[in-house]
Protein backbone atom coordinates (compact mmCIF):
# COMPACT_ATOMS: atom_id res chain seq x y z
CA UNK A 1 0.00 0.00 0.00
CA UNK A 2 2.04 3.04 -1.35
CA UNK A 3 -0.19 5.30 1.74
CA UNK A 4 2.13 3.17 3.91
CA UNK A 5 5.45 5.35 2.90
CA UNK A 6 3.83 8.71 3.95
CA UNK A 7 3.93 7.98 7.41
CA UNK A 8 7.93 7.33 7.79
CA UNK A 9 8.38 9.74 5.18
CA UNK A 10 7.18 12.63 7.00
CA UNK A 11 9.49 11.64 10.20
CA UNK A 12 12.17 11.48 8.15
CA UNK A 13 11.39 15.04 6.13
CA UNK A 14 11.02 16.51 9.39
CA UNK A 15 13.13 15.15 11.43
CA UNK A 16 14.76 18.43 12.05
CA UNK A 17 12.75 21.64 12.70
CA UNK A 18 13.50 24.21 9.82
CA UNK A 19 15.97 26.35 9.45
CA UNK A 20 14.21 29.32 10.62
CA UNK A 21 13.66 27.71 13.94
CA UNK A 22 17.05 27.54 14.33
CA UNK A 23 17.94 30.98 13.88
CA UNK A 24 14.83 31.53 16.17
CA UNK A 25 17.25 30.00 18.76
CA UNK A 26 20.44 31.25 17.66
CA UNK A 27 18.64 34.90 17.61
CA UNK A 28 17.41 34.61 21.04
CA UNK A 29 20.48 33.54 22.40
CA UNK A 30 22.46 36.01 21.10
CA UNK A 31 20.80 38.33 23.38
CA UNK A 32 21.29 36.66 26.87
CA UNK A 33 21.85 33.30 27.98
CA UNK A 34 18.91 31.24 28.57
CA UNK A 35 17.99 28.07 30.07
CA UNK A 36 15.71 25.36 28.18
CA UNK A 37 12.53 26.93 29.73
CA UNK A 38 12.91 30.32 29.08
CA UNK A 39 14.54 29.48 25.40
CA UNK A 40 11.08 27.83 25.29
CA UNK A 41 9.15 31.59 26.65
CA UNK A 42 11.21 33.46 23.80
CA UNK A 43 10.98 31.11 20.79
CA UNK A 44 7.23 29.75 21.59
CA UNK A 45 8.97 26.43 19.76
CA UNK A 46 7.88 22.89 21.24
CA UNK A 47 10.41 21.54 24.10
CA UNK A 48 11.33 18.96 21.26
CA UNK A 49 11.91 21.08 18.72
CA UNK A 50 14.32 23.03 21.47
CA UNK A 51 16.04 20.21 22.57
CA UNK A 52 16.95 19.14 19.19
CA UNK A 53 18.66 22.53 18.28
CA UNK A 54 20.29 22.99 21.01
CA UNK A 55 21.92 19.62 20.48
CA UNK A 56 22.71 20.59 16.86
CA UNK A 57 24.03 23.87 17.62
CA UNK A 58 26.54 22.90 20.83
CA UNK A 59 27.19 20.12 18.54
CA UNK A 60 28.47 22.46 16.35
CA UNK A 61 29.91 24.49 18.51
CA UNK A 62 27.82 27.32 18.26
CA UNK A 63 25.85 27.74 21.33
CA UNK A 64 27.51 26.28 24.75
CA UNK A 65 26.63 24.78 27.74
CA UNK A 66 27.07 27.04 30.79
CA UNK A 67 26.05 26.33 34.51
CA UNK A 68 25.02 29.89 36.24
CA UNK A 69 25.25 29.09 39.94
CA UNK A 70 22.72 26.08 39.80
CA UNK A 71 21.53 27.32 36.80
CA UNK A 72 22.20 25.30 33.03
CA UNK A 73 22.14 28.06 30.51
CA UNK A 74 22.81 28.32 27.17
CA UNK A 75 25.40 30.72 26.02
CA UNK A 76 26.05 31.75 21.92
CA UNK A 77 29.58 31.83 20.99
CA UNK A 78 30.61 35.19 19.98
CA UNK A 79 32.77 34.47 16.20
CA UNK A 80 30.84 31.18 16.23
CA UNK A 81 30.80 30.02 12.01
CA UNK A 82 27.04 30.06 10.26
CA UNK A 83 24.75 26.96 11.13
CA UNK A 84 25.89 24.13 8.52
CA UNK A 85 22.55 22.74 7.66
CA UNK A 86 24.28 20.44 5.04
CA UNK A 87 24.55 17.73 7.50
CA UNK A 88 20.56 17.12 8.48
CA UNK A 89 20.67 17.46 4.23
CA UNK A 90 23.01 14.36 4.15
CA UNK A 91 21.40 12.62 6.83
CA UNK A 92 18.30 13.07 5.54
CA UNK A 93 18.96 11.76 2.22
CA UNK A 94 20.87 8.60 3.65
CA UNK A 95 17.74 7.93 6.25
CA UNK A 96 15.34 8.41 2.51
CA UNK A 97 17.53 5.96 1.10
CA UNK A 98 16.94 3.21 4.03
CA UNK A 99 13.67 3.39 3.14
CA UNK A 100 13.61 2.74 0.02
CA UNK A 101 15.32 -0.69 0.44
CA UNK A 102 12.74 -1.04 3.18
CA UNK A 103 10.15 -0.28 0.55
CA UNK A 104 11.86 -2.78 -2.41
CA UNK A 105 11.91 -5.47 0.49
CA UNK A 106 8.66 -5.79 1.13
CA UNK A 107 7.86 -5.17 -2.70
CA UNK A 108 10.46 -8.28 -3.67
CA UNK A 109 9.09 -11.35 -5.06
CA UNK A 110 12.59 -12.67 -4.54
CA UNK A 111 14.01 -14.92 -1.80
CA UNK A 112 14.17 -12.44 1.13
CA UNK A 113 16.99 -14.09 2.80
CA UNK A 114 19.03 -13.76 -0.07
CA UNK A 115 17.74 -9.97 -0.39
CA UNK A 116 18.43 -9.61 3.33
CA UNK A 117 22.28 -11.04 2.79
CA UNK A 118 22.68 -9.24 -0.21
CA UNK A 119 21.66 -5.69 1.39
CA UNK A 120 24.20 -6.76 3.97
CA UNK A 121 26.96 -7.62 1.22
CA UNK A 122 26.55 -11.11 1.65
CA UNK A 123 26.04 -12.77 -1.93
CA UNK A 124 26.24 -16.36 -0.82
CA UNK A 125 22.30 -16.80 -0.33
CA UNK A 126 20.75 -17.50 -3.11
CA UNK A 127 17.44 -19.37 -2.60
CA UNK A 128 16.18 -20.42 1.62
CA UNK A 129 13.56 -22.69 0.61
CA UNK A 130 12.09 -20.80 3.64
CA UNK A 131 10.91 -17.37 3.32
CA UNK A 132 7.12 -16.89 2.25
CA UNK A 133 8.17 -15.96 -1.80
CA UNK A 134 10.22 -19.20 -1.58
CA UNK A 135 7.44 -21.11 0.36
CA UNK A 136 5.03 -18.97 -2.43
CA UNK A 137 2.83 -18.35 0.25
CA UNK A 138 0.67 -14.66 0.60
CA UNK A 139 2.56 -12.86 3.43
CA UNK A 140 -0.87 -11.23 4.50
CA UNK A 141 -2.23 -12.41 8.03
CA UNK A 142 -5.67 -12.65 8.23
CA UNK A 143 -6.98 -12.72 11.65
CA UNK A 144 -9.56 -15.05 12.68
CA UNK A 145 -12.90 -14.68 14.44
CA UNK A 146 -11.36 -14.44 17.88
CA UNK A 147 -9.01 -12.27 16.86
CA UNK A 148 -11.48 -9.47 15.72
CA UNK A 149 -13.92 -9.85 18.44
CA UNK A 150 -10.42 -9.51 21.11
CA UNK A 151 -9.77 -5.91 18.55
CA UNK A 152 -13.38 -4.65 19.26
CA UNK A 153 -13.42 -4.96 22.52
CA UNK A 154 -10.48 -3.30 22.62
CA UNK A 155 -11.61 -0.35 20.80
CA UNK A 156 -14.75 -0.30 22.53
CA UNK A 157 -13.74 0.18 25.85
CA UNK A 158 -10.38 2.05 25.22
CA UNK A 159 -10.34 5.50 26.77
CA UNK A 160 -7.09 7.37 26.87
CA UNK A 161 -5.97 8.35 30.56
CA UNK A 162 -4.99 11.65 31.38
CA UNK A 163 -1.70 11.94 33.42
CA UNK A 164 -2.07 14.73 35.73
CA UNK A 165 -1.21 13.89 39.12
CA UNK A 166 1.13 15.88 41.00
CA UNK A 167 2.61 16.60 44.68
CA UNK A 168 1.33 20.20 44.64
CA UNK A 169 -2.55 19.56 44.56
CA UNK A 170 -5.44 16.53 44.98
CA UNK A 171 -5.71 16.25 41.33
CA UNK A 172 -6.00 12.58 40.20
CA UNK A 173 -5.89 11.29 36.61
CA UNK A 174 -8.64 11.56 34.75
CA UNK A 175 -10.48 9.95 31.77
CA UNK A 176 -11.41 11.10 28.14
CA UNK A 177 -13.56 9.27 25.61
CA UNK A 178 -11.56 10.10 22.64
CA UNK A 179 -8.66 10.69 21.51
CA UNK A 180 -8.89 14.19 19.17
CA UNK A 181 -7.43 12.31 16.22
CA UNK A 182 -9.28 9.37 16.75
CA UNK A 183 -12.50 8.31 14.70
CA UNK A 184 -14.81 11.04 13.85
CA UNK A 185 -14.90 12.61 17.39
CA UNK A 186 -12.28 15.43 16.59
CA UNK A 187 -14.06 16.39 13.61
CA UNK A 188 -17.81 16.60 15.59
CA UNK A 189 -15.56 18.73 18.13
CA UNK A 190 -13.89 20.93 15.56
CA UNK A 191 -17.29 21.27 13.61
CA UNK A 192 -19.65 22.56 16.75
CA UNK A 193 -16.35 24.66 18.07
CA UNK A 194 -15.40 26.56 15.28
CA UNK A 195 -17.97 26.21 12.58
CA UNK A 196 -21.39 27.07 14.53
CA UNK A 197 -22.35 23.31 14.59
CA UNK A 198 -24.46 23.92 17.57
CA UNK A 199 -24.27 21.59 20.62
CA UNK A 200 -22.02 18.72 20.94
CA UNK A 201 -24.25 15.92 19.66
CA UNK A 202 -25.83 13.09 22.31
CA UNK A 203 -23.54 10.30 20.87
CA UNK A 204 -20.14 12.23 22.52
CA UNK A 205 -22.35 12.42 25.78
CA UNK A 206 -23.41 8.95 26.06
CA UNK A 207 -19.13 8.05 25.09
CA UNK A 208 -18.16 10.39 27.88
CA UNK A 209 -20.49 8.80 30.14
CA UNK A 210 -19.03 5.29 29.43
CA UNK A 211 -15.60 6.89 29.63
CA UNK A 212 -16.32 8.31 32.98
CA UNK A 213 -17.87 4.70 34.52
CA UNK A 214 -14.67 2.76 32.67
CA UNK A 215 -12.70 4.87 34.99
CA UNK A 216 -15.09 6.06 38.01
CA UNK A 217 -17.34 3.34 38.49
CA UNK A 218 -20.19 4.08 40.58
CA UNK A 219 -18.07 6.80 42.68
CA UNK A 220 -20.53 10.11 43.31
CA UNK A 221 -18.90 13.53 43.49
CA UNK A 222 -20.11 16.36 45.40
CA UNK A 223 -20.05 18.77 42.30
CA UNK A 224 -19.45 19.08 38.65
CA UNK A 225 -17.73 22.24 37.60
CA UNK A 226 -16.50 22.93 33.91
CA UNK A 227 -13.89 24.86 32.52
CA UNK A 228 -14.92 28.28 31.05
CA UNK A 229 -14.37 28.98 27.51
CA UNK A 230 -11.38 31.55 25.83
CA UNK A 231 -14.52 32.66 23.51
CA UNK A 232 -17.29 33.10 24.56
CA UNK A 233 -19.90 30.11 23.98
CA UNK A 234 -22.12 27.84 26.23
CA UNK A 235 -20.36 24.41 24.48
CA UNK A 236 -18.60 22.88 27.63
CA UNK A 237 -21.04 24.42 30.14
CA UNK A 238 -24.16 22.72 28.03
CA UNK A 239 -22.70 19.89 27.96
CA UNK A 240 -20.89 19.43 31.27
CA UNK A 241 -24.88 20.48 32.40
CA UNK A 242 -26.07 16.86 30.67
CA UNK A 243 -23.46 14.63 32.26
CA UNK A 244 -24.34 16.06 35.74
CA UNK A 245 -28.12 15.62 35.19
CA UNK A 246 -27.47 12.17 34.08
CA UNK A 247 -24.83 11.51 36.77
CA UNK A 248 -27.50 13.19 39.24
CA UNK A 249 -24.29 15.26 40.58
CA UNK A 250 -25.10 18.67 42.01
CA UNK A 251 -24.08 21.52 38.96
CA UNK A 252 -22.00 24.72 39.44
CA UNK A 253 -21.53 27.90 37.15
CA UNK A 254 -19.53 29.17 39.28
CA UNK A 255 -15.65 28.91 38.57
CA UNK A 256 -14.70 32.04 36.39
CA UNK A 257 -12.16 33.56 34.79
CA UNK A 258 -10.54 36.62 36.39
CA UNK A 259 -9.08 37.96 33.42
CA UNK A 260 -8.62 36.80 29.89
CA UNK A 261 -6.47 34.94 28.30
CA UNK A 262 -5.40 33.85 25.57
CA UNK A 263 -6.61 30.59 23.79
CA UNK A 264 -4.18 27.96 24.76
CA UNK A 265 -3.23 26.48 20.95
CA UNK A 266 -1.13 28.94 20.27
CA UNK A 267 1.53 28.40 22.38
CA UNK A 268 3.45 25.31 21.37
CA UNK A 269 4.97 24.60 24.46
CA UNK A 270 3.91 23.65 28.35
CA UNK A 271 5.86 26.47 29.45
CA UNK A 272 3.89 29.58 27.68
CA UNK A 273 0.63 27.50 28.12
CA UNK A 274 1.33 27.18 32.22
CA UNK A 275 2.05 30.71 31.73
CA UNK A 276 -1.08 31.74 30.22
CA UNK A 277 -3.45 30.31 32.47
CA UNK A 278 -1.45 31.34 36.12
CA UNK A 279 -3.80 33.00 38.97
CA UNK A 280 -6.70 33.48 36.30
CA UNK A 281 -9.20 31.19 37.77
CA UNK A 282 -11.28 32.42 40.68
CA UNK A 283 -14.30 30.35 42.44
CA UNK A 284 -16.61 32.55 44.79
CA UNK A 285 -18.27 30.09 46.87
CA UNK A 286 -15.40 28.45 48.94
CA UNK A 287 -17.61 26.34 51.21
CA UNK A 288 -19.20 24.41 47.90
CA UNK A 289 -15.60 23.49 47.33
CA UNK A 290 -14.05 23.12 50.82
CA UNK A 291 -13.48 19.13 51.58
CA UNK A 292 -15.70 18.02 48.54
CA UNK A 293 -14.83 15.74 45.56
CA UNK A 294 -14.89 17.81 42.08
CA UNK A 295 -16.00 16.53 38.20
CA UNK A 296 -13.72 18.69 36.01
CA UNK A 297 -15.15 19.13 32.61
CA UNK A 298 -13.62 20.24 29.66
CA UNK A 299 -13.97 19.40 25.75
CA UNK A 300 -10.01 19.07 24.53
CA UNK A 301 -7.31 18.31 26.97
CA UNK A 302 -4.46 19.24 25.54
CA UNK A 303 -1.41 19.87 27.53
CA UNK A 304 -3.21 19.97 30.87
CA UNK A 305 -1.97 23.20 31.90
CA UNK A 306 -5.83 24.63 32.43
CA UNK A 307 -6.37 21.88 34.37
CA UNK A 308 -3.44 21.71 36.33
CA UNK A 309 -3.88 24.99 37.54
CA UNK A 310 -7.81 24.93 38.19
CA UNK A 311 -7.13 21.96 40.63
CA UNK A 312 -4.23 24.26 41.95
CA UNK A 313 -6.98 27.03 42.76
CA UNK A 314 -9.68 24.19 44.16
CA UNK A 315 -7.24 22.41 46.52
CA UNK A 316 -6.09 25.86 47.72
CA UNK A 317 -9.63 26.18 48.86
CA UNK A 318 -9.33 22.93 50.44
CA UNK A 319 -11.13 20.00 47.59
CA UNK A 320 -10.55 16.85 48.18
CA UNK A 321 -10.24 15.21 45.07
CA UNK A 322 -10.56 16.82 41.49
CA UNK A 323 -11.09 13.94 38.56
CA UNK A 324 -11.33 15.43 35.25
CA UNK A 325 -13.48 14.29 32.39
CA UNK A 326 -13.03 15.48 29.15
CA UNK A 327 -14.32 14.41 25.21
CA UNK A 328 -11.23 14.26 23.69
CA UNK A 329 -7.72 13.97 24.15
CA UNK A 330 -4.82 15.29 21.54
CA UNK A 331 -1.95 13.34 20.44
CA UNK A 332 1.63 14.50 20.71
CA UNK A 333 0.62 17.86 22.76
CA UNK A 334 4.26 18.93 23.82
CA UNK A 335 4.11 18.38 27.67
ZN1 LIG B 1 13.73 -17.56 0.56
Amino acid sequence: NPEDKELPEHFIKNSRPSIKKYEKVIEALKKEPLGEWNLMRKTNLKQTQVRVIRADLIDQDIIREVMYGRDKKYEYQFGASELNSEKFEKLRDFKMNELSQMVNYCESTECRMDFLCSYLGDDSVKKCDNCNNCLQRSPQYIPNDHWKERIQKFQQNFYPELEVETNSSNIVNGIAASYYGFSNVGAIIHRCKYENGGDFPNHLLVLTLRAFRHKFGDEKFDLVVYVPPTESGDLVKNFAHKIARTLKFPFSNELKKIYQTKPQKIFQNYVLKKDNVQDVFSYEAEAEIEGKKILLIDDIFDSGATLKEIAKMFTKIGAEKIAPLVIAKTIGGDI
